[in-house]
């Protein structure tokens, strides 16, 4: 790390200067198609990376990773993901994970595919906030270190995910492998309004009621019909109260609801209902998932038509903890040194970072640019937050390693 703290307006003024060519490359991998089902689009955007990770000296490596079974028909045998490091870790230094998806939600076929708006302040175009302008952020941030002498500061892992977006169904082992004794982990997703940055994500757990009765006509076969929709119903109800007994609990049923036979004049012998449920501690999670299960059996006792519960945990909270206080204050204070007023903000979103902070590292997210209108064809780049981003990551990052060498 260089000797003098570093100044933050000259850190600024150095990001601006390099915004033609930091925009030179946004522009290319926007406009190059990068959907997860579109191999070759991928691999020409990862091109256009690969060559920018090596000159900053990070070693880079292809993350070869074979797609779940059963496999879709047509679909690839496998995905590849982009990791680069840092070479050879040095003892005290703390790992650092940069964490990006190079995907977009627009495939090959959709008709949004170039930047439709190229303004100084705005830019419109498909990824180009979520989250091709977050990698631009993310190298910006690492050259910058490289130009004041400070990439020592840590041991950099730059991960490029290529099917977040399809809940990434080979991008999370490889996720796993690069967040493995990882210190730090910071996801460069677009900024929350005004700039807040995301230091906890609520867990998430998802499952289904299933009831099974006796069907009959509803009016002649009333008597010894046995309803499972009604059961269902309360299954449902008895789930939602369950708000009240944890705090920072959400249940929400919808998603798929079956009932069967469909006539009116029919007793339904059968019906289901999925729901899903969000907590901010584990335990609260895994607490719930049992309730469910008794719930489900304690309605279907008194309701007459038996119901059973199938469900699990599909991602623990990102918790904050008390180191997330530190890695806050050093971005909240860079961020004000660049004339940035920005705060830490809980969502109930999930993402790839609660199975990171599962695996013990800090995570901060949200740290790349900022923009809006994600997934729409609305999508928007703020351009001038790019530079601001990016220095307030390399302002924050070295104070709070910096602090942490010295502790
Ligand atoms: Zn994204």
């Amino acid at each position: 790390m260089s000797r003098n703290p570093l100044n933050p307006e000259e850190v600024l003024a150095e990001a601006r200067r390099r915004m033609p060519e930091t925009l030179e490359l946004l522009a290319s991998l926007v406009e190059t198609n990068s959907h997860a089902e579109n191999a070759e689009g991928v691999a020409a955007c990862l091109s256009l990376l690969e060559p920018r990770l090596r000159a900053l000296g990070l070693e880079t490596q292809v993350l070869e990773i074979p797609m779940p079974e059963p496999r879709e028909a047509g679909s690839a045998p496998f995905r590849r993901h982009l990791l680069a490091c840092s070479p050879e870790p040095e003892r005290g230094r703390p790992t650092v994970l940069m964490s990006f998806h190079l995907d977009t939600v627009f495939p090959k076929e959709h008709g949004f595919q170039k930047l439709v708006e190229r303004s100084a302040e705005r830019w419109r175009g498909p990824g180009v906030s979520d989250m091709k302008g977050g990698i631009v952020t993310g190298l910006l941030t690492l050259e910058l270190f490289k130009g004041l002498g400070a990439l020592g500061l840590a041991h950099w892992r730059f991960l490029l995910n290529t099917d977040e977006e399809l809940g990434s169904p080979t991008g999370m082992a490889a996720l796993r492998k690069a967040a493995e004794g990882v210190d730090l982990a910071l996801c460069f997703e677009a900024a929350r309004p005004c700039g807040g940055l995301v230091v906890a994500r609520k867990g998430l757990g998802a499952g289904r009621f299933i009831a099974t009765g006796k069907s009959g006509h509803a009016g002649i076969a009333h008597d010894t019909g046995v309803n499972a929709f009604t059961s269902m119903a309360r299954a449902v109800v008895a789930a939602e109260a369950l708000e009240a007994r944890f705090p920072g609990l959400t249940v929400s049923p919808g998603g798929k609801v079956a009932v069967g036979p469909v006539a009116l004049n029919m007793i339904p012998d059968h019906a289901e209902c999925e729901l899903e449920w969000r907590f901010t501690e584990l335990a609260v999670g895994e607490a719930v998932l049992e309730e469910l299960g008794r719930i489900a059996e304690r309605v279907g006792a008194e309701a007459g038509a038996p119901v059973r519960f199938e469900g699990s945990l599909e991602a623990p909270p990102m918790a904050e903890s008390a180191r997330t206080k530190a890695v806050l204050e050093a971005y909240v204070g860079a961020a004000r040194d660049l004339g940035m007023n920005i705060q830490g903000v809980a969502t109930a979103g999930v993402g790839d970072m609660n199975h990171v902070s599962r695996m013990g590292a800090l995570c901060l997210d949200g740290v790349g640019p900022e923009g809006g209108g994600f997934h729409t064809e609305n999508e928007y780049l703020v351009v001038d937050s790019l530079a601001r981003r990016a220095a307030m990551n390399v302002v924050g990052l070295s104070r709070y390693l910096g602090e942490g060498e010295r502790a």
